[in-house]
């Protein structure tokens, strides 16, 4: 099969949505942007065997590459319209694409983000997702905006996507229920559109958690100029991990793990009664700590001071 037969059997569909008026086909595609609103924009890449195991389902692995892209858009508080995708792979192998494509169109329709353009390349396994939103002017959820006195909460559980990892990797001893609960988290992380639609009226910055909480709470503090401190003992924890994991594995990928995707945000101390009113009508919301003076972030158990075994995953580091 050559490239344009495998970009119009799996990449190629009719255009669901009418803000794009030329889809996949053309040198470009020609899309609508909905009036009075602000593009936003981000690209992450997926490489084999770095950012997901090679020899992973492929259904799961474009339906993880989608959602973790998705994940950018939902922490800046956008919504979702269009993506593309840059595949490199080694052969056209259809036995690998047609499942890949499958769940790629699964969570595109899930979430209503519709396929625009991309290219098709061989080479070593890596998936590139651009993804493409909308929302209104000076509402983004950007990560600058903590002050001082700020409270400091994260959506969900954490630590699920390291714990994760180590199932995958037979470091983790589970059974079934949990290894079934955390596989589904690394492979389908939920990117939190609807949290974050709720709690932006309220938060004064968000970053989604994709490097480890220390790690992306830090981008806060530096992009904000203040500090962060956090409550180890409060960080919320899914009941696979709190049965499976030791006490320090636990503090340590909830703190430094990644590939959470839970959303990390600030609240100014006037709007706690408004998240307490959120977290009681079901938001999954927990305080972990609030925004200091000076520098980047502590880590404190009880009130001692609490030192990571590892820090979040920095490619290049
Ligand atoms: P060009 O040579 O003009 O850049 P390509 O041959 O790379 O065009 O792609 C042909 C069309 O197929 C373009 O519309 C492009 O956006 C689309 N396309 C290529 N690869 C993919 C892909 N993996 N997913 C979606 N669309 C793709
Ligand atoms: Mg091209």
């Amino acid at each position: 099969m050559n490239e344009f037969e495998l970009i119009n059997r799996y990449f190629k569909r009719s255009v669901m949505c009418n803000t794009v008026a030329l889809g996949v086909g053309d040198d470009c595609s020609l899309l609508n942007m909905p009036a009075g609103k602000q593009l936003a924009i981000s690209v992450d890449t997926l490489v084999a065997d770095v950012h997901f195991p090679a020899n992973g389902d492929p259904q799961s692995i474009a339906a993880r590459a989608l959602c973790v892209s998705l994940s950018d858009l939902a922490a800046m508080g956008a919504e979702p319209l269009w993506f593309t995708l840059c595949l490199t792979m080694p052969v056209a192998d259809e036995q690998w694409v047609a499942p890949f494509s499958k769940g790629l169109f699964q969570v595109a329709s899930d979430y209503d983000c519709e396929l625009v353009g991309g290219d098709t390349t061989r080479g070593p396994l890596a998936i590139s997702i651009q993804v493409m939103g909308a929302v209104e002017p000076n509402k983004a959820l950007v990560r600058g905006g903590a002050e001082l006195g700020d409270m400091i909460f994260v959506t969900g559980t954490l630590g699920d996507g390291a714990a994760a990892l180590a199932v995958l990797n037979s470091t983790l001893k589970t059974d079934n229920e949990a290894s079934h609960y955390l596989t589904n988290r690394y492979y389908h992380p939920v990117p939190r559109f609807k949290a974050a639609h709720a709690l932006a009226p309220l938060a004064s910055a968000a970053i989604d958690i994709s490097d480890g909480l220390v790690a992306d709470l830090g981008h806060i503090c530096a992009a904000s100029q203040v500090g962060a401190e956090i409550y180890v003992e409060s960080l919320p924890m899914s009941p696979a991990v709190l049965k499976f994991a030791s006490n320090t594995q636990q503090y340590n990928w909830a703190l430094a793990g990644g590939d959470d995707y839970q959303l990390c945000f600030t609240v100014p101390r006037d709007h706690l009664v408004g998240m307490e009113g959120l977290i009681d009508r079901g938001l999954d919301a927990t305080l972990i700590g609030e925004i200091t003076h000076g520098q980047g972030v502590n880590c404190l158990l009880l009130g001692k001071p609490f030192t990571i075994q590892a820090t979040g995953y920095n490619h290049f580091g």
